[in-house]
């Protein structure tokens, strides 16, 4: 079968985009938050009442409704993803000088939260299939550069610890647990599950976020549930969990006047008035969910009979939040990425490319890492495309 030309496959991307966005007014926002629900009232009751900042009854009530909704035992809510990752590495005992194992192709918080501790990103490739983590990656590049040296694994490359593996699972579709948990089982290595994108997201009938020691949502304004900017870290080791709160307060040692810390601690305490907001959020995650779900079948739908273009779909037996809808142009087609984004992008419709992957960026090129062929690919050709809860028709 001969390619389809690029201005026809632009033209037919262009027409189903449009036929699924119908009269939504432009510009048509990739992300934007759907702030309907109560979320208005618990706000104005934290300004009523002057609790707005860093003590109130909300944090500790989204923190609750956030361990009921996920099934992890406890949640701690923090300032935002990043600082939940960062907090999160550091408990599974990440330290300066240390390499962590993350995916390549994901938002740069990813790679941040591991220079934060010190430590070093080692990049591993996807899968096409979940755009995720591949655990015959893993396992390769650890077979090849790990050791075990006095029940630590080192790399032999580097001589440098492998301390924690960093799976996220792309755009809300879970990535492949099963694979992953046994090989970093096998190795010994502490699992800390990026989450950040994927709350309402499960792999078969358990929540994502809550396969590793750690998890970390986001509530950043672009997210499925939004707290305005906001994090938390999903723990069902409740000590782990006591620690992480007590990390993210200062390490403020309780007492009834004095200022007394036992460690160097992070004020990355959610604010009172955020949490408010993620509760009045919380109420309504399912009916998100399933707005998006089905402004992802409008999009599969549309875009079925368009040649050179797949859409991507959940992973079986797993249930996405599709909280950001994406396409994957074929190989011939890599070259018309931008011309396909200029055209969106003419018509008031906010497309965007996937994220550069991270061993491109220049402080982490010289990063070790595995052989990322298919990062390399996907980064070429994945198109996302307007994915608000407000645009299911
Ligand atoms: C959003 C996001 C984060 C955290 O971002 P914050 O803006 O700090 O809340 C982390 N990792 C991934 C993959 C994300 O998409």
């Amino acid at each position: 079968m001969k390619a389809a030309p690029a201005d026809m496959t632009t033209t037919a991307i262009l027409d189903a985009t449009r036929g699924v966005l119908g009269n939504a007014p432009r510009p048509v926002l990739l992300h934007g938050p759907d702030l309907r629900g109560r979320a208005g009232d618990y706000v104005k009751e934290c300004i009523d009442t002057a609790w707005v900042s860093s003590a109130g009854a909300y944090v500790d009530r989204f923190e609750r409704e956030l361990a009921a909704t996920t099934g992890a035992r406890r949640a701690v809510a923090v300032v935002n993803g990043t600082a939940a990752l960062h907090i999160a590495l550091k408990l599974v005992g990440v330290e300066a000088g240390d390499e962590v194992l993350i995916p390549s192709l994901t938002f740069v918080a990813t790679a941040n939260a591991v220079s934060y501790c010190g430590a070093i990103p080692h990049f591993v490739d996807v899968e096409p299939g979940t755009l995720g983590l591949d655990p015959i990656s893993l396992e390769q590049r650890l077979a090849m550069i790990g050791e075990r040296v006095n029940g630590r694994v080192v790399s032999r490359e580097t001589g440098r610890r492998l301390a924690a593996v960093v799976p996220m699972h792309t755009f809300g579709h879970p990535v492949d647990l099963a694979g992953l948990m046994e090989v970093c089982e096998r190795w010994g290595l502490p699992v800390v599950e990026d989450a950040a994108e994927s709350l309402g997201s499960y792999y078969r009938d358990r929540h994502t976020g809550t396969f590793g020691r750690l998890g970390i949502l986001s509530f950043n304004g672009n997210k499925i549930v939004t707290t305005g900017g906001g994090g938390a870290i999903l723990a069902d080791d409740e000590e782990l969990a006591d620690r992480a709160k007590h990390l993210t307060t200062t390490a403020k040692v309780p007492h009834r006047w004095e200022f007394i810390h036992d460690e160097t601690g992070y004020n990355y305490r959610m604010p009172n008035i955020n949490a408010a907001l993620g509760c009045g959020q919380l109420e309504r995650l399912e009916e998100m969910v399933a707005l998006k779900r089905r402004l992802a079948d409008t999009y599969r739908d549309a875009l079925a009979d368009v040649r050179g273009v797949r859409f991507i779909q959940e992973p079986p037996g797993c249930r996405s939040n599709y909280w950001l809808n994406a396409i994957e142009l074929d190989e011939g087609l890599a070259g018309d990425r931008d011309a396909i984004l200029a055209a969106l992008d003419d018509e008031g419709i906010q497309a965007r490319p996937i994220w550069r992957p991270m061993h491109q960026l220049s402080m982490y090129q010289s990063c070790p890492r595995a052989d990322l062929l298919v990062t390399e690919r996907l980064a070429r050709r994945i198109i996302n495309l307007p994915s608000s809860a407000s645009l299911a028709g």
